[in-house]
């Protein structure tokens, strides 16, 4: 496995790579490997000959008030999970070789799909994904990229910036991976004390007691999510969001029709720690 550091020597690694006619699949990811992460290296694999990683905890995604000092930073034990997972090439940049040091002229502004969800509370968060992803894709240029439905409205995000800005590459949706309780694993349940951690399952209960109690009632999603969001509450979370959302467009839904595709999405801070999660369903 290569570690590198520079834009330079990604490009002449995965030259080679290319040159002996792999096909290259990419997964970016912010380390503190969980998991997840690996089911995203494992799928990736079966998609391609060559396995890129990159690590790098992008500050442009976090806000002044988010947790970008504190996020886990687990290196080594990162490098040996990609080792152990046969990864061919691992990505490290910093800062520098991010953004530079000189004077920015461009952003790129996301103008739909980020009212709701996550790109309604965290203000700036798509902006900075798609930034550090436009980035990324061109300098790794993989055939194609995986991605977690964990963050779906993420997912949804990037294959429109795909589209609309040509980029030469096919992006994989990865299964939300969980912790046999059924907690979406994340990075930031590291936070979580023992007492919150044994709460913190509940937010994807909830989720799943929606789809059930919408495929057996009324397809009116608003009085049954007032409901969860007292029981959540009720709970020790501090809700975010909560709410039924179309899966093209992110907006939320009023009311339901069979046969499409909807997303059940949560995000709910317990203590410090926020937890998203989602699923996708039909009625
Ligand atoms: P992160 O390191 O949190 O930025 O995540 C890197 C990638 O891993 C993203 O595509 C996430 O959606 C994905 N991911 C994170 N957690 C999970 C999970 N529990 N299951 C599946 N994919 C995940």
């Amino acid at each position: 496995m290569d570690v590198v550091n520079t834009v330079e020597e990604v490009r002449s690694c995965v030259r080679k790579l290319k040159n002996s006619g792999k096909k290259i699949a990419f997964v970016p990811t912010m380390g503190a490997l969980h998991e997840g992460h690996l089911s995203l290296i494992r799928l990736a694999r079966q998609h391609a000959d060559a396995v890129v990683v990159s690590i790098y905890v992008n500050p442009e995604q976090f806000a002044p008030n988010e947790d970008f000092g504190s996020y886990p930073r687990t290196a080594e034990a990162d490098l040996e999970k990609c080792r152990a997972e046969n990864t061919d090439l691992v990505f490290m940049p910093d800062d520098r070789i991010m953004y530079g040091t000189g004077e920015k002229y461009f952003s790129i502004e996301v103008r739909e799909l980020n009212k709701y969800l996550d790109g309604g509370s965290r203000k700036g968060f798509f902006q900075g994904i798609a930034l550090v992803v436009n980035k990324l894709f061109n300098i790794v240029g993989a055939d194609v990229a995986v991605f977690g439905q964990k963050d779906f409205q993420q997912f949804r995000i990037l294959e429109e910036m795909v589209k609309e800005f040509n980029h030469d590459i096919k992006l994989i949706m990865a299964p939300v991976a969980r912790a046999g309780d059924g907690l979406a694993l994340s990075s930031r349940n590291a936070y979580l004390s023992p007492e919150e951690r044994k709460t913190a399952p509940l937010l994807y209960a909830v989720l799943q007691q929606i789809v059930a109690e919408l495929r057996n009632g009324p397809p009116e999603p608003e009085i049954l999510l007032q409901n969860k969001r007292e029981l959540l509450k009720a709970n020790g979370f501090k809700n975010d969001y909560l709410g039924i959302f179309d899966t093209e467009k992110m907006q939320p839904v009023e009311h339901l029709v069979k046969g499409r595709n909807y997303l059940a999405a949560a995000a709910a801070y317990l203590g410090k720690t926020r937890l998203i999660d989602n699923i996708i369903f039909s009625i």
